[in-house]
């Protein structure tokens, strides 16, 4: 038997303030991450059921399998009736974009389904204890006989065609399909294969397909008489401080190593040569915040950075939490997304020999 993907792109997006289906979601929009999983799952053609925007969408898509494009209708079931009159296959598997996560291996049970018993339609029991609220009356519903439905729901072409025909309006296919021929099959469906909606579904989902990265720094400079000791931002009193092109502020040095490595952008001795005189005796912290300027740009945040600083003298503990809060502030998150620690190293290596200071960091770094 041969199967006909009906893929409706064209629903509203209202509710997310932007446009759901047509902007690319990591690199790749709902509406093609949905036709993949259709063409992957066994549909031999498609129809694109689209509106203005989402058939600019289509239209640049390279589609895998003969495919038609009908406009949508004033509701879902005028689409899907749309969809139906351009479909050619034994099977109709009716599918919402929004379900861009619905795995190959779903579409393809529900396809069996449909073949064997006329229906296979994607349903998740439901779990939660569901009560119906009425005139200040509270009633328990029994939830052993509640489901969630979703799509994929497939059907034998000429069924979900009769039911259509006769059976007026619904906010799902099954629904129709039950008036005319009864209970259809269900299938188990999953939370993965949720409607992208709201803009917490799509933080979720660029989070899933686009996980933090993370990066490491380190770096060490010379301790010597007649400069300034700045770690972290902060002025520390001590008998030496660093030496180098800049303040010398090894911490941020290190934290900022970490940063770019999380962006694959080098390090800061490329993005801010020694050679460059505009970068003699810059504060380090002007440095880091054009670091997390070029975080911001990417329309990332930096979730977390640790750091340790290897030091024998002066003792850094009183001023830990100023670092912190100064490192935060630069990279504009909270404070309690910032460590920063400190040990000696027991009078050993040139740290202990307070010959000089070192650190090291960790960042990690993720989409908004
Ligand atoms: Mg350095």
């Amino acid at each position: 038997m041969s199967a006909a993907g009906i893929l409706l792109c064209a629903g509203s997006s209202n509710r997310m303030g932007f446009d759901k289906l047509n902007t690319p979601l990591c690199g790749k929009t709902a509406i093609e991450r949905s036709m993949d999983a259709l063409v992957a799952g066994g549909c031999g053609s498609l129809v694109f059921v689209v509106n203005d925007a989402s058939e600019a969408t289509v239209r640049a898509l390279s589609v895998p399998v003969p495919f038609a494009v009908v406009r949508g209708g004033e509701q879902r079931t005028d689409s899907v009736r749309n969809g139906l009159s351009k479909a050619a296959g034994d099977v109709a598997v009716i599918h919402d974009a929004a379900r861009c996560f619905v795995s190959p291996d779903l579409v393809r049970a529900c396809i069996e389904a449909a073949e064997t018993t006329g229906s296979g339609v994607a349903a998740i029991p439901v779990t939660d204890t569901v009560v119906r609220a009425e005139n200040g009356a509270v009633e328990t519903l029994d939830r052993s006989k509640l489901f969630r439905m979703q799509t994929p729901q497939a059907f034998r072409m000429d069924r979900i065609r009769a039911a259509y025909e006769t059976e007026g309006y619904a906010t799902d296919d099954a629904t129709l399909y039950a008036k005319r021929f009864g209970a259809p099959t269900f299938v188990p469906g999953s939370e993965e294969n949720g409607k992208l909606t709201t803009g917490a579904d799509w933080k979720r989902a660029v989070g899933r397909l686009d996980p933090p990265a993370y990066g490491i720094g380190f770096d060490t400079h010379r301790l010597v008489e007649g400069r300034d000791l700045i770690l972290g931002g902060v002025t520390i009193p001590f008998e030496k401080g660093l030496l180098g092109h800049s303040d010398a502020d090894v911490l941020l040095h290190a934290i900022m190593d970490a940063i770019l490595g999380c962006l694959k952008l080098g390090d800061i001795g490329k993005l801010f040569p020694d050679t460059d005189p505009q970068y003699e005796g810059v504060s380090s912290r002007v440095l880091l915040r054009e670091v997390g300027n070029l975080v911001q740009k990417r329309d990332m945040v930096v979730r977390h950075v640790d750091a340790t600083v290897i030091c024998q003298r002066p003792k850094l503990a009183p001023y830990r939490a100023e670092m912190e809060s100064r490192i935060a502030a630069d990279l504009g998150i909270s404070p309690g997304a910032v460590s920063v620690k400190a040990t000696t190293t027991e009078g050993m290596n040139d740290e202990g020999k307070g010959l000089c200071i070192s650190a090291q960091a960790i960042a990690s770094v993720a989409h908004r």
